[in-house]
């Protein structure tokens, strides 16, 4: 698909170093481009076609994608530190004032960036950059919540366009000796793919892949290669313990393929170690399962009638009977999402394996049919609020494949797009809810967590891998995640105008407002964060991100890319004084 915004003008006479400038656009074909920003046709003339074009997509998380200058966190176009930006106001983009009040300017974004088709693409980036000092920045759909795929002034890489999708019913690693390793079902995608594309060829082929959330994150980059959390990976893992194969450029200009036969350490590093460190990936292969149906509880208690207070009850008597069944939900093996209002949870498995618990809930069929499972006090309670109060909706439903969940879940739980966002995120260990008393306090943080932030936007995600262990060690992720049942985080937004003391309130204000769960869930120096979702300002992110693997994490990296040709924000091996984030607030 085209870009939104395209446009082909450089003049690389004005450009320092324009001789290597030109030099690499003829070595990619011509594939280099000035970045636009998103909205600057609003700031050229808000009432033209392109501005109208601009203004209706402009909180489209897939036109954002699909845009190589448009972030789905708008920050992350703009320039934090000098206030430098072409935004438009998210609360209502019709709105000209923005236009008005200072001139559109590329803040973040790369200067000029390369919509990659090969790998010489890539090498010819390396080479470049090694050359002129330039930084780099990978940039796939642009979802990340900590600014990893943009850097002012850098040359951007720009993934989207490598699409391929393939796949092989009996796949074995390349360089693998016959006998080393079981050929297994597996899905080749290119760097550019998205989840909902890779949902529907997955569908097609009547086999079920582990994604997020989301239709339209990257099925290869950041969120694989940072872990890669969805509904199914309690019992299918997480995307980094599926992955079989990468191919990737290293910042030395080779092309390799990492998996469990070569280049062993690096494949390790990129299951988990962070995306935008250790090399450039152009595909992924992944472990594809057979397909899967899924027992579904939708439960929403919030209520339009309801008072104010009388909602707070319920969200905190729902947290606190989804506090007490977690562990033995995550045993047999449910996956989903919980917030303020609502409950999703999914089971992959047979629901005659949940027969095995204590409670012997009597009455209606809906009760009956999960009986003796974890779940049964939830759906209980859910069912005695709905005889009071018919806005209480609450569904079992047996989905027959993961593409017809998917599909109905992101239909109805849109993310925020287009806005300024800050977020934080922990990781809640089984222990942190072994006993009435602790999950009293775990609530009663959670609770608290909603107070601190404008609105409350906690999620607690049970996407944990607790009933999926990587004895072996073969993935680099926290060892945390699968001794955790839950991964929360929480946001906070702030206006397109806002000043930067502002802006640090708002970090500052979703750092706090997960402060209590994180002293109780190991503090500083044992708790976890999701290298994906964290605070920007994560304290110790070192051991937060990686545990103990950061030490070899570190090595991995010094090994492949030796002068630090890529380097992202509090991914491994990390340098604040770089100038690629001179656009970072200090907060
Ligand atoms: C709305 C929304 C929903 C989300 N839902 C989930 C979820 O359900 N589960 C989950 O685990 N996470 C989720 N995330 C977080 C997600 O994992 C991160 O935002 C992730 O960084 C996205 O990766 P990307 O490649 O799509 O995005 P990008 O912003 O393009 O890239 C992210 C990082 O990966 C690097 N990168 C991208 N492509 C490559 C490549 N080919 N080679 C090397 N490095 C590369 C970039 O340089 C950057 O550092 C969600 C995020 C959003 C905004």
């Amino acid at each position: 698909m085209e870009p939104l915004v395209f446009t082909p003008s450089l003049n690389l006479s004005l450009v320092p170093h324009w001789q290597l400038w030109s030099q690499l656009r003829d070595q990619v074909g011509g594939r280099l481009y000035e970045s636009v920003p998103f909205a600057q046709p609003c700031y050229d003339e808000f009432n033209s076609s392109a501005c109208v074009g601009v203004r209706h997509s402009y909180l489209d998380e897939v036109s954002r994608t699909n845009t190589p200058t448009a972030f789905v966190q708008s920050q992350w176009e703009t320039c934090q530190a000098t206030q430098e930006h072409c935004l438009l106001d998210w609360s209502n983009p019709d709105n000209d004032a923005p236009t008005h009040a200072a001139e559109c300017k590329s803040g973040s974004l790369p200067s000029y960036y390369i919509n990659v088709q090969t790998a010489d693409d890539v090498k010819a980036a390396f080479d470049f950059s090694r050359k002129t000092k330039v930084p780099l920045s990978i940039r796939n759909t642009g979802h990340d919540y900590k600014g990893r795929s943009s850097a002012p002034g850098s040359l951007g890489l720009w993934m989207h366009n490598l699409q391929e999708i393939s796949y092989t019913p009996s796949f074995a690693p390349r360089g693998c000796s016959a006998g080393r390793v079981t050929p297994s079902p597996a899905v080749t995608m290119g760097a550019g793919v998205r989840w909902d594309e890779a949902h529907t060829f997955a569908d097609k082929h009547n086999i079920t892949l582990v994604g997020g959330s989301d239709k339209s994150v990257g099925a290869v980059g950041g969120w694989l290669q940072g872990g890669g959390h969805g509904a199914l990976s309690n019992t299918m893992g997480m995307g980094a313990d599926r992955v079989l194969e990468f191919e990737v450029v290293t910042p030395d200009g080779e092309v390799r393929v990492a998996n469990e036969c070569q280049h062993a350490d690096l494949f390790w590093a990129l299951r988990g170690g962070g995306g935008g460190t250790f090399g450039v990936v152009l595909y992924a292969t992944v472990l594809a399962s057979p397909p899967v149906t899924l027992q579904t509880l939708i439960f929403s208690w919030g209520s339009a009638h309801a008072h104010v207070d009388e909602n707070l009850n319920r969200t905190r008597e729902a947290w606190a009977l989804f506090a007490d069944a977690s562990v033995a939900l995550a045993e047999e093996g449910w996956g989903g999402y919980a917030t303020k209002d609502v409950i999703v949870l999914v089971n992959p498995e047979d629901p005659s394996t949940f027969e095995k618990g204590d409670s012997e809930p009597e009455g209606d069929e809906e009760v009956m049919m999960w009986k003796g499972s974890a779940i049964a006090p939830l759906i209980k309670w859910g069912h005695s609020l709905r005889t009071k109060d018919r806005g209480v909706v609450l569904i079992q439903k047996v989905f027959p494949t993961w593409l017809s969940f998917f599909n109905v879940f992101t239909s109805k739980f849109v993310a925020s797009v287009g806005k300024n966002l800050a977020l934080s995120s922990r990781l809640v260990p089984a222990t942190s809810l072994s006993t009435p008393s602790l999950r009293e306090g775990i609530v009663g943080a959670l609770m608290h967590a909603n107070t601190v932030t404008t609105s409350p936007g906690v999620i607690i995600l049970m996407t944990t891998p607790y009933s999926f262990p990587d004895e072996e060690k073969r993935t680099s992720v926290n060892r945390m995640w699968r001794e955790s049942v839950w991964h929360v985080t929480n946001v906070e937004a702030w206006a397109w105008n806002a000043t930067a003391e502002e802006v640090r309130g708002s970090y500052r204000r979703a750092k706090e407002s997960l402060g209590k769960l994180k002293d109780l869930t190991g503090g500083t120096d044992g708790g976890g964060a999701y290298v994906n979702e964290a605070d920007v300002y994560e304290e110790g992110w070192e051991r937060a991100f990686w545990g103990d693997n950061y030490g070899r994490l570190l090595e991995v990296k010094r090994k492949y890319d030796p002068d630090h040709l890529l380097d992202c924000w509090h991914c491994v091996g990390f340098e604040r004084e770089d100038e690629r984030f001179g656009c970072y607030l200090d907060v």
